[in-house]
């Protein structure tokens, strides 16, 4: 449960003293590496692979790719193999990586607070449809990826994405991730404070930077100064959420330490104001935080989540400003329930200057290349140059003048992209899964298309703001445990006891204020085939049984 108050949530189980000694913290003398992933990021930084992938690789092939750099620093430029077509789940726990494996890569372009130019998007459908089989998904974390690259195309692919101001450097890896923002940042009517000049400078001063490219594993930024707080600030590694202080006007309350994943943890507030000259400081003493005291002997302890549960958030405090600010932080407040249930941003909203923006929803993040470069377009010729991807697997387009809405809507909603969606429309997210996802065991993306189908065909009355997330495996890309409905993908017995593809179901997770985690419901597996048939029974319950107001997740 997130803390409420004006000062810090008391710590909740914090692990004795002491623990921390065998953890492989670079600040306590522990240099030696502890495993293999530490021991490659020692051998060579993973920023220095792109030489190599532009001088060797791109040239000699696949079969030439030394396997720490194929594994392992390919992806601090966004590049991780992806699954080899026809293997199913089954195999996924027993076979070696590398059989598991294609010669053709993920690739993720990064996109810093979901904010995109016309040329830019146009920039990656034109690379989807050359290089990519004309793949693209938009991610939860406001990034693109594309499929089916082949490592000889990589370098004429950045030099296009580079061209435009795209990059895909630390996309994936042990450093700092995208960051994400809000995505009406600087235009919402009810903005508190605008983040993106706080993404531009950490991006300018410290992505791509080696003083933070060997972290214990990834770390992600959320920035948003919206009342809608429309950036999953609960579960990064470090977030800034704007909050009006009382004596110093509006900044950022700061929040360390969420994550999901196997081990699901939400961040606790520092208790502490930080204005938005700071917020790059103070992000990089975070960083360097976890940097140094991180723990690298496990890599499933590895995260920061673990050294707050540890520390908790008064020590973390008090080790951020002696060792690494040098100062006092301010006290400040924490921030107000989330404006909206919704937090996506769909639909035809004004914005402050008196122009709009439109949020629309693609069927859980799938587009393709043909289709963005034609959304680019939609955009330009309805006199829009900024468009942005949201957290929810969403796009918005900008600055558009009032007579120019409904035609933009129009044009959205012939191209399949809807601006008033169902409620499963908008609500509905799915993970890459087995399509392309080595550690996959079901498939996620067509089957949460086609649940989406299937409940706007049985319940077309149904209004309320609901989440269902699905995920191939038992990771937590497509953030299961802060879903109304979380759906872990994983092999079931059918009917007949037939070993067959389903999900375990988590119920009533939540974000905001109320935020908390969706309980398992014990023993409760339903197969891919009786889904649609489960949610449309859970959802009919709920409608008849709630009280007045009542949520999903309560
Ligand atoms: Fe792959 Fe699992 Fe993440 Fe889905 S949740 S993308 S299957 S690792």
């Amino acid at each position: 449960m997130a803390a409420t108050s004006d000062r810090p949530s008391p710590a909740t189980t914090r692990r004795k003293a002491g623990r921390h000694r065998g953890e492989g913290q670079w600040a306590v003398g522990h240099f030696t590496p502890l495993n293999g992933n530490e021991q490659f990021k020692k051998d060579d930084d993973g920023l220095n692979v792109r030489t190599r992938i532009e001088t060797v690789y791109a040239k000699t092939g696949f079969a030439s790719i030394d396997p720490n750099d194929l594994r392992g620093r390919m992806r601090w430029w966004g590049l991780y193999t992806q699954r080899k077509p026809g293997i199913d789940g089954g195999k996924t726990a027993v076979l070696e990586p590398e059989e598991l494996e294609d010669e053709y890569f993920m690739l993720r372009v990064r996109v810093d607070g979901g904010r995109l130019s016309v040329a830019q998007l146009r920039a990656i459908g034109e690379v989807s449809q050359e290089y990519a089989r004309g793949t693209a998904d938009i991610t939860d974390r406001q990034n693109i990826q594309l499929h089916w690259v082949r490592i000889e195309d990589v370098p004429a692919i950045w030099r296009k994405l580079e061209s435009v101001g795209l990059s895909t450097t630390e996309a994936c890896g042990d450093c700092p991730r995208v960051i994400i923002g809000s995505p009406v940042a600087g235009i919402a009517a009810d903005e508190i404070i605008d983040g993106s000049p706080a993404i531009a400078e950490i991006e300018r001063r410290f992505i791509g930077s080696k003083e933070f490219s060997n972290l214990p594993r990834k770390f992600k930024t959320a920035i948003s100064g919206s009342p809608v707080q429309d950036v999953v600030h609960e579960i990064n590694d470090v977030a800034f959420v704007g909050v009006e202080h009382p004596e110093h006007g509006p900044g950022f309350d700061l929040w360390v330490g969420g994550g999901l994943s196997t081990n699901p943890r939400l961040g606790e507030r520092l208790g502490a104001w930080v204005p938005l000259a700071e917020v790059p400081d103070a992000w990089a003493g975070v960083v360097g935080i976890f940097r140094d005291y991180g723990y690298r002997r496990l890599r499933n302890r590895a995260r920061l989540k673990f050294l707050m549960a540890d520390w908790g958030p008064e020590k973390f405090r008090q080790v951020l400003e002696d060792e690494y600010l040098k100062r006092k932080l301010i006290d400040g407040p924490a921030p107000a329930e989330p404006s909206s249930r919704w937090r996506d941003h769909i639909g035809v909203h004004r914005q402050k200057d008196g122009r709009f923006y439109v949020g629309f929803a693609p069927r859980v993040g799938r587009v393709d290349g043909a289709t963005l470069v034609k959304v680019a377009e939609l955009a330009a010729a309805h006199g829009s140059d900024r468009l942005n991807t949201t957290v929810e697997q969403k796009m918005i387009i900008l600055d558009v003048a009032e007579e120019q809405v409904e035609p933009l809507v129009a044009g959205l909603e012939a191209l399949d992209f809807q601006v008033r969606p169902s409620p499963f429309r908008r609500g509905t997210m799915a993970c890459t899964g087995i399509e392309f996802c080595k550690l996959a065991i079901v498939e996620t993306k067509g089957r949460g298309a086609a649940l989406i189908d299937e409940l706007e065909r049985r319940m077309p009355d149904f209004e309320e703001p609901i989440t269902i997330n699905l995920n191939g495996c038992p990771n937590a890309c497509a953030r299961i445990q802060t879903a109304d409905i979380g759906l872990k993908g994983q092999l079931v017995l059918d009917e007949d006891g037939n070993q067959v593809e389903g999900y375990q179901v988590h119920l009533g997770g939540a974000l905001g204020l109320q935020a908390g985690f969706g309980r398992k419901v014990r023993g409760l597996k339903v197969t891919a085939a009786e889904l649609p048939d489960y949610v449309e029974r859970v959802l009919t319950n709920f409608q008849e049984q709630r009280e007045v107001g009542e949520r999903f997740a309560t």
